[in-house]
């Protein structure tokens, strides 16, 4: 007797969405607004903790397992110099994107000053209360910092300190091929049991993401304020145009010259990390996903998965880079700042530092903009414009980062041949 067909999960999530998003926007068009909140987010809030829950643990142990399996140190010091220089080369370009489509379509021209001064009362106290969280900004203290002085303390932070815990795990992986075999093999042994054990708990919690992603969604929906989009329309859109073009200009030709995956291939494995990170805005909350999706449906090995995602998830963010020009650029154009070339490649080299900084969370992009702004003058108060859409954006732009970190390890198993042995990998 014929089976019917199961439908595959990114379809059950697509659907979760949609029907999330309608249900958001009925709702609170009939003055449900707060059924919604009270009742529908939740359900939202306990699936991002349930997929955020193994976040730290597995980056710590796929850390480490993927650089201790690593014995040979040339070969380990190829592949972390060739990730790096890629996630520096594809952020450089994503807010280079950003700058140029913001110089030409000019998204804060034109502004209306009533709708500017609305915008700035409209959120002034919260970006107050974000700015006075804001640290001050020194490139010294910054890089101090990625030296943890107590590792436990970074893995038991809330959200874990993921720049810190990555440092450890590297110097951890790196010690554990310098001991004798015998005492290094439990360490191991123990880490790797822990990589698959987290990434069992995604798999079964993944099971609920169809609920999760409706209750994520109707909330955003029944939150959002859709008076603000006219407004700033323009300035939406255009970050959105720099996203896709991202995707369209690098990524795109990335796997089909750079990898031996077919585009279609590649973007049909990794619809369902995309729709997630679309609806959790967290690379952090998407890792654990995003490495069994590579494992498993693009062949990679965890060779490469272990190193180079929870890298890409901590500090490649293509897409907050990019938004971070385009914003950056809005905000002057509205402050009537005029933006010198030589201050645009100043914010090139602070976006690329402050998207390595942001932590893997949703609307951290927009904070560490502050420390943009400031370096070429622009009142940090700024913010307030944009604050409005930056919700929908942060989804957005969370998407594309795992993306990037998705790209990069299919170039990276393609030239260091970590595929599985997967013999359709160019046919489907
Ligand atoms: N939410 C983004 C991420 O987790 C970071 C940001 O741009 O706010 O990738």
């Amino acid at each position: 007797m014929n089976q019917p067909k199961k439908l595959s999960l990114h379809w059950k999530i697509l659907i979760a969405m949609v029907s999330g998003a309608a249900a958001g926007a009925l709702l609170s068009a009939a003055g449900y607004a707060w059924l919604v909140t009270d009742y529908v987010k939740p359900v939202g809030s306990l699936f991002i903790r349930l997929i955020s829950m193994v976040a730290v643990p597995l980056v710590l142990a796929s850390l480490v397992v993927g650089v201790a399996s690593m014995k040979d140190l040339k070969k380990l010091s190829r592949i972390g110099t060739k990730t790096f220089a890629l996630y520096l080369a594809t952020t450089a370009v994503a807010i280079t994107i950003g700058l140029l489509i913001a110089n030409l379509t000019g998204p804060g021209k034109g502004l209306d000053d009533s709708v500017k001064s609305q915008l700035r009362t409209e959120y002034s106290d919260v970006v107050k209360s974000k700015l006075s969280d804001q640290p001050q900004f020194s490139v010294t203290e910054q890089l101090l910092d990625i030296v943890p002085y107590n590792p436990f303390h970074s893995l038991a932070t809330e959200r874990g300190e993921m720049l810190q815990i990555v440092f450890f795990a590297l110097f951890l992986g790196i010690a554990l091929n310098r001991i004798p075999h015998e005492k290094a093999e439990p360490v191991v042994r123990f880490f790797d049991g822990l990589t698959d054990a987290t990434i069992k708990i995604i798999e079964l919690v993944m099971k609920a993401a169809p609920y999760g992603v409706f209750a994520l969604i109707a909330a955003v929906i029944a939150d959002f304020g859709f008076e603000i989009l006219l407004p700033l329309g323009k300035y939406f859109f255009v970050v959105v145009a720099g996203l896709v073009l991202h995707v369209l200009i690098v990524y795109a030709p990335m796997i089909a010259f750079l990898s031996k995956l077919t585009v279609r291939k590649f973007f049909k494995a990794i619809s369902e990390v995309q729709l997630l990170a679309f609806s959790s805005s967290s690379s952090a909350a998407t890792l654990p996903l995003n490495m069994d999706v590579c494992q498993k449906k693009l062949g990679i090995k965890e060779e490469v998965t272990g190193f180079v995602l929870p890298l890409g998830a901590t500090i490649n963010m293509d897409g907050t880079a990019l938004y971070q020009g385009v914003a950056a650029v809005f905000i002057a154009q509205v402050y009537g700042i005029p933006l010198h070339w030589s201050e645009q490649l100043t914010i090139i080299l602070t976006a690329t530092l402050a998207s390595i900084g942001t932590a893997a969370v949703p609307g951290v992009g927009m904070i560490m903009l502050v420390i943009v702004l400031q370096s070429v003058h622009i009142p940090p108060e700024g913010i307030a414009l944009i604050f409005g859409v930056d919700r929908v954006l942060d989804m957005l732009r969370t998407t594309v980062n795992v993306t990037g970190d998705a790209v990069v390890a299919s170039v990276i198993a393609t030239q260091e041949n970590l595929f599985e042995e997967n013999p359709d990998a160019k046919t489907i």
